[in-house]
């Protein structure tokens, strides 16, 4: 019986090829494998995506209508499948929802480092005690060796050599005389090797914690959304319901914010479950990674901690995946394939049939209403452990203290006072500045008031080419007005204070404060941010400034004082979700004061203390945020209500770029229930050359969305210098 493969091999060609398969591989020959095929004349390898034989009807008559040969494969490259079924079935799930080619989804699932070529174990030489020797046949100083190696039941040649101060020719010469035998081992790639992880034993859980792992380790049939305030001890709460899959021989996946997996995360779950951790980091050397992944796959290793591409880890029974601070924006990957894996790890539950906690103490708006509608279920904690209560919040408005200063000043009075107390009481301040992004808003200098489009009540983006503010939801646009609306003042503001500015201006008023600045300049070094933390810690410095680095996960004791410099930043992104991001911005920074015996105290600086993001956090109203701002996303046929996909189309040539845009909205502007936005320019103009422009499109359905895209896609393929891709559920809108 003649049996078919087909192949997906790895050039981004979107289309799976057939090989035949001869007998002598027949029997060993699974889905998921790695095999040796020969394309164009060249060996090059590829995944057997699916398997059939000659019996199978229909696949063989459309094998016989071919008018080409089918090739067998040259060989199996490697007898275990990287894929599991159900890993494979979700790589197609997420191929077809993101529009991306199987090849890019099937990559981005297996860490380059293990597909290399060339990737294999690390091999040293160990040293085993074989038999007891003669007395007489060894000299007094090789005696004293042997019993040395049998005493400590032998080990790695280099360990020996440095332990027993000796030399790889003393120990070959044991081997010559039969005491010793010396082989290569493999030895792991420990990306925790010399770091002191101390074990922690299981916390008695409060009630509300003891009820949220109730509810997850009953929740099989749905993901539970965990909304729980920061330090409410959701981590203890995971790692207790991951010692229960254990418990019951089954593996778990952590996903972690690429920014919060810090030696301390890692320390957290290592602590707990020891060997039995594997840490899947974008700090890993090769070597390592590629043990890591071997330990997970073989079994070895049953708790994966990771960034979003840890969601394909290939861990077997597979009990549990908790995704931590599930609305981060880092969870979605920003180039081909544009997953986020919040997204997949719910599919993957679907797929595993195992259970899925989302973790957050403000949850996405797409993950809360899946709560309110019963899609998933919720548990609450809505106090901190041990009686700590949240930080008392206090708004300063930034529009009286101008009238006061005339500027607005980067540091209020009151903030400064509340620093000073601190340096006296030697407890410490962490000081947050948001200065993300090029886009640029248009201020009012004299009142802070920022121009918005009247109908999509979003802040104007300013595009310096044609000096024009534009709207980036309806495509509308405006000129920069000659007075402010709000005030009458003629003068307008484009840009925002940093970092290094607001640490200069700090240490003017109070030259005896340590101050560690951290943003992307200060820990381009690959350590840097450990460091920076690490000196923090050990309360080396008063202040801590930084940027959204510093918002998430941290926990300091001695912090008493969080200070946000401008809130503003955040809420005039020109973005649909600013309101949902400041909120969480605002409650994550909020977080970090107060979390152990001495109370926190949170200043946030704006000049829209009204606006409903700031006053919710201030009051650490969640629910009361996320229930005003849905109804307006329902209103505004915004997500979670709507679908919705972001087209980039980029050239060297702008009006090609341009072209291509406004003929894709025509084109697609005819398809049934499908909302499509005017075409135009990307906040970010031009990057590296390419020009950018951008169409958003909106459905009630992703389904309708995927469709017309692929009919487009071949109606009208992108031509030569134009580059066309979809940001299925995009984050970011520049
Ligand atoms: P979150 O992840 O919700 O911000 P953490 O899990 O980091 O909270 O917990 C905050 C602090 O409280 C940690 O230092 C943790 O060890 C401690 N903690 C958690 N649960 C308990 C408990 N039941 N009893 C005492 N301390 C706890
Ligand atoms: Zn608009």
């Amino acid at each position: 019986m003649l049996v078919f493969v087909s192949v997906a091999i790895d050039l981004a060609l979107d289309r799976l090829f057939t090989y035949s398969v001869p007998a002598e591989c027949t029997e060993k020959l699974r889905v998921g494998q790695l095999l040796r095929v020969s394309f164009s004349r060249r060996e090059v390898r590829g995944f057997a995506l699916r398997v059939w034989s000659e019996s199978d009807e229909e696949a063989a008559s459309a094998a016989a209508g071919r008018s080409y040969a089918i090739k067998p494969i040259l060989g199996i490259a490697d007898d275990a499948p990287f894929f599991s079924e159900s890993v494979l079935a979700l790589v197609k799930w997420m191929a077809s929802y993101t529009c991306s080619p199987i090849e890019s989804c099937l990559k981005a699932a297996v860490p380059a480092a293990v597909l290399k070529p060339n990737a294999k174990p690390r091999e040293l030489l160990f040293v085993e005690p074989a038999l007891a020797p003669e007395p007489t046949t060894l000299t007094k100083r090789q005696r004293e060796l042997y019993d040395n190696i049998a005493r400590v039941g032998g080990g790695w040649m280099q360990q020996l050599c440095r332990e027993f101060k000796t030399t790889p020719a003393s120990l070959r010469a044991l081997a010559e005389k039969g005491c010793v035998t010396v082989a290569a081992r493999a030895k792991r790639r420990d990306p925790l090797a010399g770091r002191a992880v101390l074990p922690t034993q299981p916390l008695e859980l409060n009630a509300m914690q003891r009820a949220a792992l109730e509810t997850i380790s009953a929740t099989a049939d749905r993901p539970v959304l965990l909304h729980g305030v920061t330090g409410s001890g959701k981590t203890e709460i995971y790692l207790q319901a991951i010692a229960r899959e254990l418990d019951q021989g089954r593996g778990a996946i952590v996903l972690v914010p690429e920014i919060a997996l810090t030696p301390q995360t890692v320390r957290r779950f290592a602590g707990r479950f020891g060997d039995r951790v594997a840490v899947l980091h974008s700090a890993l050397s090769d070597g390592e990674r590629y043990d890591e992944w071997h330990r997970i796959r073989t079994g070895q290793a049953r708790v994966v901690v990771g960034p979003r591409s840890a969601v394909f880890a290939p861990v077997r029974d597979l009990g549990l995946i908790v995704v931590d601070e599930e609305h981060d924006g880092s969870y979605k990957q920003d180039e081909t394939p544009r997953y986020n894996a919040r997204d997949v790890a719910v599919m993957r539950g679907h797929y595993e049939h195992c259970k899925v906690v989302l973790g957050s103490a403000t949850p996405s708006l797409e993950s809360w209403l899946n709560a309110k509608k019963g899609k998933y279920a919720l548990a609450s904690v809505p106090e901190r452990v041990a009686g700590h209560s949240l930080p008392e919040v206090h708004l300063l408005n930034l529009t009286e203290e101008t009238a006061a200063y005339g500027h607005v000043p980067i540091f209020s009075k009151f903030l400064l006072d509340a620093i000073a107390e601190r340096l006296k009481r030697g407890e410490q301040t962490i000081l947050f500045l948001n200065r993300r992004g090029y886009a640029r808003t248009c201020e009012c200098k004299e009142c802070g008031h920022v121009i918005a489009c009247p109908d999509c009540s979003m802040a104007y983006t300013y595009h310096q080419v044609d000096d024009c503010l534009r709207c980036h939801v309806c495509g509308g646009w405006t000129r920069v007005p000659a007075r402010c609306p709000a005030c009458g003042a003629r003068d307008f503001g484009f840009v925002g204070i940093g970092t290094q500015r607001a640490e200069a201006a700090l240490l003017k008023c109070m030259p005896h404060a340590r101050i560690l600045r951290m943003d992307a300049d200060s820990t381009s070094r690959k350590f840097s941010h450990d460091d920076i933390l690490s000196q923090f810690r050990a309360r080396q410095a008063d202040v801590l400034l930084g940027t959204q680095m510093i918002a998430k996960g941290l926990d300091f004791p001695n912090v008493t004082l969080v200070g946000v410099l401008n809130a503003d930043a955040s809420l005039n992104m020109p973005d649909f979700r600013a309101s949902e991001r400041t909120y969480q911005l605002l409650a994550q920074v909020s977080g970090r004061a107060g979390r152990a015996e001495k109370p926190g105290e949170v200043f946030i600086q704006t000049s829209q203390p009204d606006a409903p993001a700031v006053a919710a956090a201030a009051k650490s109203d969640y629910a009361g945020f996320a229930d005003t701002e849905l109804a307006g996303r329902e209103e505004d046929f915004l997500p979670p209500y709507a679908k919705l996909a972001l087209a980039h189309f980029k050239s060297k040539s702008d009006e090609q770029a341009r072209g291509w845009c406004a003929l894709y909205a025509k084109a697609l502007g005819t398809w049934p229930g499908l909302t499509v936005g005017e075409p135009m320019q990307s906040p970010l103009e031009r990057a590296e050359g390419w020009f950018r422009h951008q169409l958003l499109l909106r459905a009630p359905k992703m389904a309708t969305i995927a469709e017309a895209w692929k009919w487009i896609s071949s109606a009208r393929p992108a031509p030569n210098g134009l580059r066309v891709a979809l940001d299925v559920d995009a984050l970011s809108f520049t």
